[in-house]
């Protein structure tokens, strides 16, 4: 029998789960996943998670709690740094032992993940990893770089502008084809904010779906190239980010801010995030500089779906008079 590896939908999931889908399998693990996000793993998450945390990890919580009793093993890395000269927020350095002392959650693979210095260590992290299910070195090398040419395919499809629920689909081979692109609206919104808040439907009572019945079309920090959001950034602030996903949010919303078929930004934030409350108040300010439309929307476990709609209304409502021009004003 194969031993199963679970891997909760959250957090880094949206970025990296087909490479660790590829690297267990060729490994002759089975993967599991826990389900999409729901009002149950929340409330579950809620119930065990410490006070102090943000709304994405207490959700995290519970994706790890629905993998009890379904898999043998968790993949939880405990991540430091995923970028040279970058820390990633310590919540996700420390959710392995939060997780840890909580009762019937199987044995966790945490292996330590700190790129700060050099991407080299992540061989030792592949190694430490691939020994618990292989003692050849050969299929543990086999199998990363297997999971590195998924890893690149998945990026190039969200490059294309696909959204990440798609763009696994496809690198899975559960679908054939590339979906059609919608027809081009003319309200370009960026949507700016950490992978699990803006891709994870439930949490953020499906945004992108609501801007796009609104007329809507979508661009995220996804669609653009690692370099290209990294100038933006280095070109709009005194110095780089301490933060991989807040240079990577301000980056995206520098470059959208400075093109003129995107019609305006929406910031999504989690309530109880520091990284989102100071990258945030950076493009917020930025947008006003540029004259540029912007709406933060915070998200916590009250926030209601009748709020949130007309918020949203009223910012594609904004963009609409602006574009008619001063007779509607
Ligand atoms: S960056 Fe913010 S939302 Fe993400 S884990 Fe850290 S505190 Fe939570």
């Amino acid at each position: 029998m194969p031993l199963k590896v679970g891997i909760p939908r959250a957090l880094l999931y949206y970025y990296y789960y087909p490479m660790w889908r590829v690297f267990f399998q060729e490994l002759g693990a089975e993967v599991v996943l826990s389900q999409p996000s729901n009002k149950g793993l929340l409330a579950t998450g809620l119930k065990h998670a410490v006070d102090e945390v943000c709304l994405p990890v207490k959700l995290a919580y519970g994706h790890v709690l629905d993998l009890a009793g379904k898999s043998d093993l968790i993949f939880l890395p405990r991540l430091v740094s995923i970028g040279r000269r970058e820390y990633i927020c310590p919540k996700f350095l420390g959710f392995p032992d939060m997780i840890r002392r909580i009762k019937g959650v199987p044995k966790l693979i945490d292996p330590n993940i700190n790129l700060y210095k050099s991407r080299m260590e992540l061989y030792r992290v592949v190694h430490e990893v691939g020994k618990l299910f292989s003692c050849s070195c050969y299929k543990i090398g086999m199998a990363y770089m297997r999971s590195v040419k998924v890893h690149n395919q998945y990026l190039k499809l969200l490059r294309l502008g696909l959204m990440p629920a798609e763009a696994m689909a496809i690198v899975e081979d559960r679908v054939e084809n590339l979906p059609v692109p919608e027809a081009v609206d003319s309200f370009k919104v960026a949507l700016i904010g950490h992978p699990y808040n803006i891709y994870d439907t439930y949490v953020n009572m499906n945004v992108i779906k609501r801007l796009k019945e609104m007329g809507a079309s979508i661009m995220t920090a996804e669609f653009l190239p690692e370099q290209v959001v990294n100038n933006s950034a280095a070109r709009c602030l005194p110095k780089k980010l301490f933060w991989t996903l807040g240079q990577r949010m301000a980056g995206a919303a520098f470059n959208y801010m400075e093109r003129s078929d995107v019609a305006g930004i929406v910031h999504i934030a989690a309530f109880g995030c520091g990284p989102d409350s100071m990258t945030g108040e950076l493009i917020e300010r930025s947008a006003r500089l540029n004259g540029v439309p912007f709406l933060n929307i915070t998200l916590d476990e009250h926030t209601g779906e009748a709020g949130l709609l007309t918020r949203l209304e009223a910012f594609m409502d904004m963009l609409r008079w602006r574009k008619a021009g001063p007779a509607w004003v």
